[in-house]
């Protein structure tokens, strides 16, 4: 096989670059290893930054988002029994953001690369890149049982955290930069209406809570948890109780309980693999970087990058300027590491480490107390959680 850009993985890079090259005329083919039914019904991330829901609508994606999606002007803190709502619009210049989940963004673009994109082929599990640092990388798949080569002039890694296109690049020309925290978030779904209508996050001394949401009848709750906690010694019971507590307030406020349709533990990682580029190859989204999830910003960093790179190569095939290509991994570290910053932020801000101290304690109180009541760090919260702009 042969194609002008080899993509691995179909999760939300894989799948919107593809289609960006599609509307750019450049060709390209898809290679997931799971099956169609399992990357569509991934719970993972839900909140769309400003910037993604305008590259999804320009894409010719955003039809059923627009309409199920919910737009949020705004997120409310709760700490020591309080409550501090955050308006978006009023600080960052306009900008808010969607709560439209990522199993329904991939569903929408899988539908549409079936309809009218290039091959997208599922179960066909990359095995290796090879040659990536000459003009005529290649892909080693296995599809079925047959084992085939993907011939390309470029190849994007999008394959997650756990892919094998980053094992391409040698070691001695990769910097890893890594921090792992000593807890998780316990998520559950629940058939209940959100009891508020935008996400709540909550510090307590008995650790993080996050209201969320997936629909107008969907909840999405988190716990913070400790790291190695194993979802099923959770009882229903015991997940509402401790929500209860965490999200309490001083004016009465009542969290719904609903049946538990779903409950995993999710591990909090940052990462960031430099450069994301070697040769003709390109890593993008989780294959490059993780950031733990309190600032809503995996999902999001994943379509900067795939932004930056099909506007490099258009500009190449327009052009004849390689420049742009040149410059991706310095242009996506700049944005990498700003979310990576926010969301270290966020984490710290609001959850209890294991072994926190009273006088920090103290502090996180005085820094949530500090957002609540000054512009200039409101101001800040507000346009880093809404995106920093896709270039
Ligand atoms: C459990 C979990 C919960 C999360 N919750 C949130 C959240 O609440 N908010 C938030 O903002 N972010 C969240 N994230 C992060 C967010 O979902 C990711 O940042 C986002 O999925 C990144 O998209 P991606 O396309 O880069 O990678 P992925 O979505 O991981 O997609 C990679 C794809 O590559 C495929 N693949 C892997 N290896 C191969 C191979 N060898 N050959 C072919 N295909 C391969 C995989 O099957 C997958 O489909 C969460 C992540 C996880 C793991």
């Amino acid at each position: 096989m042969r194609t002008t850009v080899g993509i691995i993985g179909a999760g939300p890079a894989g799948l919107l670059l593809a289609r960006l090259l599609h509307n750019a005329g450049i060709d390209s083919v898809v290679l997931e290893s799971r099956d169609r039914a399992y990357v569509e019904h991934r719970q993972r991330a839900g909140i769309l930054e400003q910037g993604t829901v305008d590259v999804l609508r320009a894409a010719g994606a955003g039809e059923r988002m627009d309409r199920e999606g919910l737009r949020h002007d705004g997120i409310e803190l709760r700490f020591a029994r309080k409550r501090h709502r955050v308006d978006f619009p009023a600080l960052a210049d306009g900008r808010s953001v969607m709560v439209y989940a990522q199993t329904e963004v991939c569903k929408d673009l899988i539908a549409l690369q079936l309809k009218e994109g290039g091959p997208l082929l599922f179960e066909a599990e990359a095995l290796a890149v090879e040659d990536a640092d000459t003009d005529h990388p290649r892909v080693r798949f296995r599809h079925g049982d047959r084992e085939d080569v993907l011939e390309c002039d470029y190849v994007v890694g999008c394959d997650g955290f756990w892919g094998v296109a980053r094992q391409a690049v040698p070691s001695e020309l990769t910097q890893v930069f890594e921090r792992t925290y000593p807890f998780g978030w316990l998520g559950i779904l629940a058939d209940v209406p959100p009891s508020h209508d935008e996400l709540v996050y909550a510090r307590h001394d008995r650790g993080f809570a996050l209201l969320s949401m997936r629909s107008p009848s969907v909840s999405r709750l988190y716990l913070q948890v400790p790291a190695d906690t194993d979802a099923e010694t959770w009882s229903d019971e015991a997940i509402w109780g401790e929500l209860e507590r965490r999200f309490e307030t001083a004016d009465g406020w009542r969290l719904e309980r609903g049946p538990i349709t779903q409950k995993s533990v999710t591990p909090m990682r940052s990462y960031v693999h430099e450069p994301m580029r070697y040769g003709r190859l390109f890593l993008a989204g989780d294959a490059a970087h993780i950031v733990p999830p309190t600032g809503a910003k995996g999902l999001n960093l994943a379509v900067g990058d795939v932004v930056t790179f099909a506007r490099a190569l258009t500009y190449e095939k327009e052009s004849g300027s390689a420049e742009l290509l040149d410059a991706y991994s310095e242009t996506c570290l700049r944005r990498v590491w700003q979310a990576e910053r926010f969301s270290y932020d966020m984490t710290t801000l609001l959850h209890r480490a294991p072994d926190a101290t009273p006088f920090e304690d103290r502090l996180q109180l005085a820094r949530l107390e500090r957002i609540a009541s000054t512009r200039a760090a409101e101001t800040d919260l507000a346009e880093a959680y809404t995106g920093f702009p896709f270039e």
